[in-house]
């Protein structure tokens, strides 16, 4: 197959043979004229398909190793896509770390319509079995988790899922399809929040749902559709075009990580780094089993010598904000940010401890990153 790289920039073709413009151009129209009454059309109302949009959902169904993919206006609209395939009465085993926004879309909006879950840790196949449930119908996960950067294998929950019939969802914002594509690891359903790693950019909310099976995309392509949740045409553009560096700029987001911890393990203020891409920390051996690398986001905590909201508030580059996968670096506080929502003791047992800090790499110079941590480290140390 052509290598990935050349499929980032040239699937799909644009075929605009009146032009040749070598892009797809952004179809604004709603609505598409019919030949004659009962004519088969490919498109006729925007809603329901859109050129522009189409191109994008072709490119990423082909980078995620998958048959069909649909674009939402947020990841969370892809979420809620991908779980509305299920009925009333199904259970469902969700990962523990998961996403903040799918645990509040599952506690406060799926469970009114009678879907119920189990949390479990992902990485304990034993623990999954034994939530099996007779009416079980599905496990959701993300490989990768925020911010404590766990990993669980696609393959082994994916195998385990099959063996009871079950229908295997994977969140990938985290590691995005150059890195990963759990559809050629057994999943069923892969979700991306487009709005980090697919864009790059911080300028575009999406999210995307890809498929291998023609089942599953029928009942995806029914709620898109259904609710409408779609990205725009603008929007399906500006995505289209952040993929195309998608390998760019993650290659150099790891680069630069890879020198940003180095230097944190120099710093005795710095008690832990949670990031498995590198040999020695936790899930490195099972992150290279699946993944080409780990992504641009590390955390780690501050041993009490230091202020974690001092540091924060003290960098410069890295921009103090939510969101990941960015060109820009970011920096983010969990406890009081991302994880705000959880109680101090719900913290704790999640391992969000208050001097942890979440760093979303960019594409800088890596020497201006690496000094920022410097100076706020530095004016952050608490004195004697
Ligand atoms: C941001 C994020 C989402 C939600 O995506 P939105 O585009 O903000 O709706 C879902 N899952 C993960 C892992 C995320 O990081």
């Amino acid at each position: 197959m052509t290598g990935f790289n050349t499929r980032l920039v040239h699937v799909p073709a644009p075929k605009d043979n009146q032009t040749g413009s070598v892009t797809v151009p952004i179809y604004k129209a709603t609505t598409y004229e019919y030949p004659e009454i009962g004519a088969q059309v490919k498109y006729d109302y925007s809603r329901s398909g859109n050129p522009t949009r189409q191109a994008l959902e072709d490119q990423v169904a082909d980078l995620e190793g998958g048959k069909h993919a649909f674009a939402f206006a947020s990841g969370m609209a892809a979420i809620h896509a991908a779980l509305a395939i299920f009925k009333e009465g199904d259970h469902l085993i969700v990962g523990d770390q998961i996403y903040g926004g799918t645990f509040r879309l599952l506690n406060q909006f799926f469970n009114r319509w009678g879907l119920s879950i189990t949390t479990v840790d992902t990485r304990d196949l034993a623990a999954i079995e034994s939530a099996i449930q007779p009416n079980t119908k599905g496990i959701y996960f993300e490989p990768v988790t925020n911010p404590l950067l766990q990993v669980t294998s696609v393959e082994d929950v994916a195998k385990l899922a099959q063996q009871h019939h079950l229908t295997t969802i994977v969140d990938n914002t985290f590691l995005s399809p150059y890195l990963s594509q759990p559809l050629t690891q057994g999943a069923d359903v892969v979700i991306q929040s487009a709005t980090k790693y697919l864009s790059g950019h911080s300028d575009v909310s999406a999210g995307t749902v890809a498929v291998k099976d023609d089942q599953y995309a029928e009942r995806i392509y029914f709620v898109q559709n259904a609710l409408g949740g779609i990205l725009s045409p603008e929007d399906s553009n500006e995505l289209a075009r952040g993929i195309k560096t998608l390998s760019l700029r993650m290659d150099r987001q790891m680069e630069n990580l890879k020198a940003i911890v180095e230097f944190l393990e120099s710093q005795s203020v710095v008690s832990k780094i949670n990031y498995p891409g590198l040999p020695g920390y936790p899930g490195y051996e099972s992150l290279r089993a699946q993944a080409k690398g780990a992504g641009g986001v590390l955390s780690f905590e501050l041993n009490d010598q230091a202020d974690p909201v001092a540091f924060v508030n003290q960098l410069n580059y890295f921009k103090l904000a939510v969101s990941l996968g960015s060109v820009e670096s970011l920096v983010e506080l969990p406890s009081q940010m991302s994880h705000a929502e959880l109680s101090p003791d719900e913290q704790l047992a999640a391992g969000i401890k208050p001097g942890l800090i979440r760093l979303s790499v960019g594409i800088e110079d890596v020497e201006d990153l690496i000094a920022d941590l410097k100076q706020a480290l530095l004016s952050a140390q608490r004195g004697e």
